[in-house]
This record gives C-alpha cells, sequence and structure tokens, in this order.
C-alpha cells in the first residue's frame, strides 16, 4: 500500500480569545489524507473552517490538537525549510501575497532563497520556464504587483510555487476573487498542471461546482468539522448528508445539478458528531 503523501489524524484548532471575543473552536476531529497526484476538493460554507485547514497543512499555522505527518513523517509549524518546498499555498488575495513596492521579477526570485540548491545562473531560466507553463510572457518581470489583471497575478503567483517543484499545493479559493470570464481559464490551467506534473492538489472551494470538475474526492465541511468524504461523484450524486444536500441546492438554476432553493429547514443544519460517509482513497 502506497504511504499516503499528506495525513492528518484528529486535527483540532481552536483560536485563543482575544480581548472580549471568546476562544472558537474552528476544527474538530479532522482526519484526512491526500495520496500522491490526488486532488481533494474541499467544500463548505464561509466559516466552516476551511481556511484554517488549509494554513495547518501548509504549517502556516499550528494545530491545537492532532498530528499532521507527510509521507508517514510528523511535521509541525515552522516546518524545516526543505519541507516548505514540497507543500505550496496559493490563495485567493493576489494582492496581498505579494508586494506592492517590488518589481515582479524581484518577487519571483524570492523563492530561490528558499530552494538554495538551484545555481544563480540557472534561476532565470527556470522562471522563464515556470512563466511559460503558465501562460504568461516574461515582459511581466519589470511591471508591478498592481500593474497586471488579477488573472495576471494568479498565473504569477501559481508560476512562482511551482518553482519549488511542490509535490502537494493547497489551493484556497484560487479563483474566487477573479473575473468570472478568467475563472474558468485559471482553473483549467491548475488542473493541466496538476495532471502533467502528477502534483496532489487541494482545492478548497465554497462553489461545488469548481470541485466537481477538478477533484477525485471532495470533503464536505460544516462547523469545524468534515461531515461527508468521498470520491467527487458519489458524494455529489448521491449526498447522505443533509448539509450536502443543502449546498447542491444552492447551486444555480441553470446548472444540470441544480434543485429547487432549500427550506429553511433544511438550511439549518443538525450538526453529527461523525461524519455520515468515510471512504479510503480510491
Ligand atoms: P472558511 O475558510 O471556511 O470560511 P475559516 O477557517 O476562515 O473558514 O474560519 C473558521 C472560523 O474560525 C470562522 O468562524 C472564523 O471567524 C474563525 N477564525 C478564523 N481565523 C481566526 C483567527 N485568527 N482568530 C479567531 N477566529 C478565527
Ligand atoms: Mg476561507
Amino acid at each position: 500500500m502506497t504511504t499516503p503523501l499528506l495525513s492528518l489524524k484528529g486535527i483540532g484548532k481552536t483560536y485563543a480569545a482575544r480581548g472580549a471575543t471568546p476562544a472558537f473552536r474552528a476544527l474538530a476531529g479532522i482526519d484526512l489524507t491526500v495520496m500522491p497526484g490526488e486532488a481533494l476538493g474541499i467544500v463548505g460554507e464561509s466559516g466552516s473552517g476551511k481556511t484554517t485547514l488549509g494554513r495547518i497543512v501548509t504549517a502556516a499555522l499550528p494545530p491545537s490538537e492532532g498530528e499532521v505527518l507527510y509521507r508517514g513523517t510528523p511535521y509541525r509549524a515552522p516546518m524545516p525549510l526543505p519541507r516548505r518546498a514540497q507543500v505550496q499555498a496559493v490563495l485567493q488575495d493576489t494582492l496581498g501575497a505579494l508586494n506592492p513596492r517590488l518589481s515582479i521579477r524581484r518577487q519571483m526570485l524570492e523563492p530561490f532563497a528558499i530552494h538554495r540548491n538551484v545555481p544563480r545562473a540557472a534561476r532565470g531560466a527556470r522562471i522563464h520556464e515556470a512563466l511559460a507553463e503558465v501562460g504568461l510572457d516574461e515582459s511581466v518581470l519589470t511591471r508591478f504587483p498592481g500593474g497586471v489583471s488579477g488573472g495576471q497575478r494568479q498565473r504569477l503567483l501559481i508560476a512562482r510555487a511551482l518553482l519549488l517543484d511542490p509535490e502537494l499545493l493547497v489551493a484556497d479559493e484560487p479563483v474566487s476573487a477573479l473575473d468570472v470570464s478568467v475563472q474558468a481559464q485559471v482553473m483549467t490551467l491548475l488542473d493541466r498542471l496538476r495532471r502533467e506534473r502528477g502534483m496532489a492538489m487541494i482545492f478548497i472551494s465554497h462553489d461545488l461546482r469548481v470541485v466537481r470538475q477538478l477533484c477525485d474526492r471532495v470533503a464536505v465541511m460544516n462547523n469545524g468539522r468534515i461531515v461527508e468524504i468521498g470520491p467527487t461523484a458519489e458524494v455529489l450524486e448521491h449526498p447522505t448528508h443533509d448539509y450536502t444536500r443543502a449546498l447542491m441546492a444552492a447551486l444555480p438554476r441553470d446548472h444540470p445539478r441544480a434543485r429547487p432553493s432549500p427550506s429553511p429547514e433544511s438550511t439549518t443544519m443538525a450538526q453529527p458528531l461523525r461524519p455520515h460517509r468515510l471512504r479510503s482513497p480510491a
């Protein structure tokens, strides 16, 4: 049996109280595996804990409970440097991920501060290749982040992540901030890169349609827990959980899978303690 690329065991996260804001339990009892090359979707409405989970996977945030294993070896935030190259993130806020005052060329060179084994002379060529992979012209390198479109910035950030040859890419709502017209292009790009490179991907989205297109398996989150997980087609065609059904029902009517709006009862979802369906990866 292949060792999973990533395993989460009993992960919980409680954000500490701050001032008048009480402590908040954002994740509880998360068990999850990602196999090499697999695309796992994580869906759930805003506030369900998706970003917290993604940040724990990239070791940007330490969990309060449980263990994260990478190829069977536990790791904790902050990760040792080589591991940072193996797990990369692509986020929704492309402007926030870049320094507005530094040229794009400067910022494309930053990964080499982590990946020191790439000789200086070879760095330009690596950047050139990565830009070609995401369909960008080299002329963007002399520009500043504010001088290119949102779609181009996301392509740049994907290219920058690729410079480190990640084995796992965590994409947290990577197209949500982009014009609808370029969303599909960026999604198709991510899908192609994943297949070409045999890279695993965790694709976080509140949009089930996106996940249906890109992911082998999907985990449905509600209130900090995984309430359903399984092969994408099975979960979406035959949702066993009320919450998943409600998410499906929220799809626009013009979509083949569209259903009538959920009744108030079905959107006020009960909270199960265990996932309804647990399957091992295919
Ligand atoms: P999602 O990405 O699904 O919208 P998040 O992981 O961002 O969910 O947030 C889950 C919950 O944790 C939300 O209720 C959010 O308000 C809370 N939360 C997120 N970050 C923090 C933080 N740094 N401190 C306190 N609470 C937080
Ligand atoms: Mg989020």
